[in-house]
């Protein structure tokens, strides 16, 4: 057939619009959505022909324009964020949301936020309440502070802490702890937001007690510990441990300020991880004020957890800015049903998804980079692709525990008729998108952060991918 007859045989929009399944389509999803997607699919259809489209090629598109269109109205109808399959490894993505959390926690939140709630009323005495108070308490029992606050997140929560205790005054920290932590966290900056002024100490490699003593004066009001959470300085190195400067702080009568980062609840070397120092540990050494964030290695929401001597709190709760920093119900909710799991190490081991990535066996990671293989192999009949199950290592991830190399499995697949970052790009498309490393010619899917669940979804991106 020539190429104008070819024009002809495109359907109008009206003769679409007549279809039983376009019709169906218009009942579920609003009509502007529909008749875009006819729109863009006609088009398409249209351009092929312009690019010399085989008749037969022509008529076939035809045959499957109210499958695109229904493919091309469900992806223009979806959610702009939402739910990806985490094939990365890195249990806590910054990019992916960090920590997931499970559903027990959700329903805790849908209860919450679908009604009314005690968010600012004292129960007992019928008078106005404080949104902090739900969570002082289980905070001060798990932890073992005197009293505890919750702001948006750890940045926020070191900019209340100095803005606090040290605005306009001094605020003494070690060079070696001046970090960057993604984004545009830095230290330094924030100190600046909050109006204290920085006084770095030492050297980038090395820093002793006295250089924190020599820099103290009348106008110094805090000494500041940073975890650096993100990177680790190796070889000829010295820092100032919180037990020292618990020393120092004594005898000047000076705060010791800590900000720990992950803020991790559970001594993870028990689990064949590196030892991080808990937050725990930091109060049991003195430290007067300890920040961290919800949805790192805590495994909860994003939120800014404030700990220690309740006359700084209370100084806290004062400041304007608290109001400005303030967490929602949603995130108390999610935080106080999180935190309920850490009154039993076993169940917060099994119940907080973060803390269950990290400390899955790998025997069981193994046996779900089997089931994938296996599923690949019984559904996927194309002689492009080559696939192993191979060791290699996770990552934790959200700056901790940086050196840290899990021991993973990894299902590793090779495609021949196609380039691998285009099989990667492909991925990223499917309806739910699945974020995989390249590495070399290969992509790896790491079986540590994938859910039992998404298996069966990975093999039918994988069949999306290849031919996309
Ligand atoms: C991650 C981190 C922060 C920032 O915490 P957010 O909850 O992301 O605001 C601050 N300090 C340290 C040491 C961190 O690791």
């Amino acid at each position: 057939m020539e190429k104008n007859n070819l024009f002809t045989l495109i359907p109008k929009v009206d003769e679409i619009l007549g279809k039983e399944e376009i019709k169906r389509l218009l009942e579920i999803f609003p009509r502007k959505i529909v008749l875009n997607a006819i729109r863009e699919e006609v088009n398409t259809l249209r351009n092929k022909i312009k690019d010399d489209a085989s008749e037969e090629e022509v008529i076939y598109f035809i045959d499957n324009l109210a499958d695109k269109i229904k493919e091309r109205v469900k992806k223009d109808h979806s959610f702009k964020l939402k739910k990806v399959i985490n094939a990365s490894g890195v249990i806590i993505h910054t990019n992916l949301g960090r920590s997931p959390i499970n559903e027990a926690v959700i329903g805790n939140i849908t209860e919450v936020a679908s009604n009314y709630s005690n968010l600012e009323l004292d129960l007992d005495s019928g008078v106005r309440g404080s949104r902090y108070k739900h969570l002082e308490e289980i905070i001060a029992d798990i932890i073992g502070s005197e009293a505890a606050m919750v702001v948006n997140n750890n940045a926020a929560a070191v900019m209340l802490i100095l803005n606090t205790i040290a605005k306009n005054r001094e605020v003494i920290v070690s060079r070696g702890e001046l970090i960057e932590i993604g984004g545009s966290f830095r230290i330094p900056d924030v100190m600046e937001q909050s109006s204290a002024t920085l006084v770095s100490v030492g050297t980038t490699n090395k820093t002793h007690i006295y250089d924190y003593e020599r820099a103290i004066n009348e106008n110094t009001a805090a000494l500041l510990k940073v975890h650096t959470s993100n990177y680790k300085i190796l070889g000829f190195t010295s820092s100032v441990d919180s037990s020292e400067l618990f020393l120092l702080k004594e005898k000047y009568n000076i705060p010791l300020i800590e900000d720990l980062g992950s803020g991790v609840l559970i001594d993870l070397s028990k689990y064949g991880l590196e030892y991080e120092p808990t937050v725990q540990d930091s109060i049991k050494k003195g430290v007067d004020v300890v920040s961290f964030s919800g949805d790192k290695l805590l495994g909860g929401p994003q939120a800014g957890i404030i700990v220690g001597k309740r006359k700084y709190i209370d100084d806290m709760k004062k400041n304007p800015l608290t109001r400005a920093l303030r967490v929602d119900k949603f995130v108390i909710a999610a935080l106080e049903a999180t935190l309920r799991y850490y009154y039993d190490e076993n169940l917060a081991i099994r119940e907080i998804p973060t803390l269950n990535m990290l400390t899955a066996s790998i025997e069981k990671i193994d046996e779900k980079a089997f089931r994938l293989e296996k599923l690949i192999n019984e559904n996927i009949d194309n002689k492009n692709i080559r696939y192993e199950i191979k060791d290699d290592f996770s990552e934790v991830g959200g700056g901790s525990l940086p050196l840290e190399k899990i021991p993973t499995k990894c299902l590793v697949l090779r495609v021949d008729n196609m380039s691998i970052q285009r099989f990667e790009d492909n991925l990223r498309k499917f309806y739910t998108p699945i974020i995989a490393r390249v590495y070399k010619d290969s992509i790896y899917f790491d079986l540590r952060t994938i859910k039992d669940q998404e298996i069966p979804v990975i093999v039918a991106g994988i069949e999306f991918a290849l031919d996309f």
